[in-house]
């Protein structure tokens, strides 16, 4: 194999984005190529962008959450069935990878978000790595990653609509353990807020109030299965204010934060029931401190604060276990409001920067 691979490369923060050849890398056994059909462009590119993530190794291949075909196997890979994948096989892939299974986190604490040795395609590989961003014409699959096969009728795009959204609210609601019957407030209508109220929606929460903007946003977010909407242009006092009048006086019981901005943290603490829980999952770069009455808004109201890291195989596939059953009808791939060959990728990264788009895609053979 002599070819080369078409890469956006992010040669550095604030830098323009640039095309590249990259050299094919030599495939291990065990190892994959992946010919990307899309990829996507998230909030977490524009940090990238904006060096706000630290240690990043640029020069890197943006695109951590991608889905195409393998192109090329050397050996066997395997599914968690134990069924071998085969040249043509339509799938994705756990960005996470060298989790290492040896460590404080992985052992004993089990949280292997938190392992210090992992790596994420995109974020924490650089080019020196080899090509391991999806912004490529083809993204090298090491030895060890996790792919998954697309369900049956989950189309390629409503997938990478969902995205890496979709991914991280499963795990925000699973740590909220939204049940039936439970009243929750999203914080945030960007792609992780969208994913969240339609998540808490299958869960049986009602009602689901998502508190955000622009204006067209909170309009998506109702097709999405919130039942209510509120928007920034309300005093925080007075959004609070008909949180409780939406929920007998008390509040909510379960917030998720999916804003970014460390006022929605505090605001969380205010439309949380006594008692309640916050999960925080909207905090992926340092946004600054924010002033908390640790008596009035956590001590007294006995309420519960867990943050929400990265995510793990379980939350992929249970993503695509949604789209492929309880989800499906849901509107996803209408956030997709524009695709981007690869040699406009900056255009897609300005369009979410801007947020003139929920979600901007990265189509590299289109
Ligand atoms: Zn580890
Ligand atoms: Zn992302």
């Amino acid at each position: 194999m002599t070819n080369t691979i078409r890469a956006a490369v992010m040669p550095a923060p604030n830098v323009p984005i640039e095309l590249r050849e990259l050299p094919w890398p030599e495939l291990q056994p065990g190892a994959a190529m992946l010919r990307t059909l899309y990829s996507e462009v998230c909030g977490t590119d524009v940090h990238l962008h904006h060096g706000r993530l630290s240690g990043v190794p640029y020069p890197i291949v943006p695109g951590h959450v991608s889905i195409g075909h393998l192109s090329h196997i050397r050996g066997t890979v395997r599914d968690i069935d134990g069924v071998a994948f085969a040249e043509g096989d339509l799938v994705t892939f756990l960005d996470v990878h060298e989790t290492c299974g040896a460590c404080h986190e992985c052992l004993v604490t089990k949280q292997t978000t938190r392992c210090p040795h992992r790596k994420v395609y995109g974020i924490t590989y650089g080019v020196n790595d080899g090509p391991l961003g999806g912004w490529a014409d083809h993204i090298w699959m090491k030895p060890g990653v996790k792919l998954l096969r697309i369900p049956a009728g989950v189309d390629p795009l409503q997938f990478i609509a969902g995205g890496c959204g979709l991914v991280t609210s499963v795990h925000a609601v699973e740590r909220g353990e939204v049940r039936l019957g439970s009243s929750v407030a999203v914080l945030g209508a960007g792609p992780v807020g969208q994913a969240a109220a339609a998540l808490a929606a299958l869960s049986g929460a009602h009602p689901v109030i998502v508190i955000g903007d622009p204006a067209p946003r909170r309009d998506f977010a109702l097709r999405m299965g919130a039942t209510h909407t509120i928007g920034l242009d309300v005093p925080a006092a007075d959004r609070a204010a008909q949180v409780r009048a939406l929920t007998g006086g008390r509040g909510v019981d379960v917030v998720i934060e999916a804003a970014g901005d460390p006022r929605a943290v505090s605001d969380a603490l205010d439309l949380v029931r006594d008692g309640g829980r916050v999960v925080i999952a909207g905090q992926y770069t340092d946004g600054g401190d924010v002033p908390i009455n640790p008596h009035r808004q956590i001590n007294r109201k006995h309420v519960e604060i867990r943050g929400c890291w990265g995510c793990d195989y379980s939350h992929v596939h249970r993503a695509l276990q949604v789209l492929a059953v309880q989800g499906r009808a849901l509107p996803w791939a209408a956030a997709v409001t524009a695709t981007y060959a690869l040699d406009r990728a900056a255009d897609g990264l300005e369009a979410v920067a801007t947020r003139r788009v929920v979600k901007a895609v990265v189509a590299p053979n289109s």
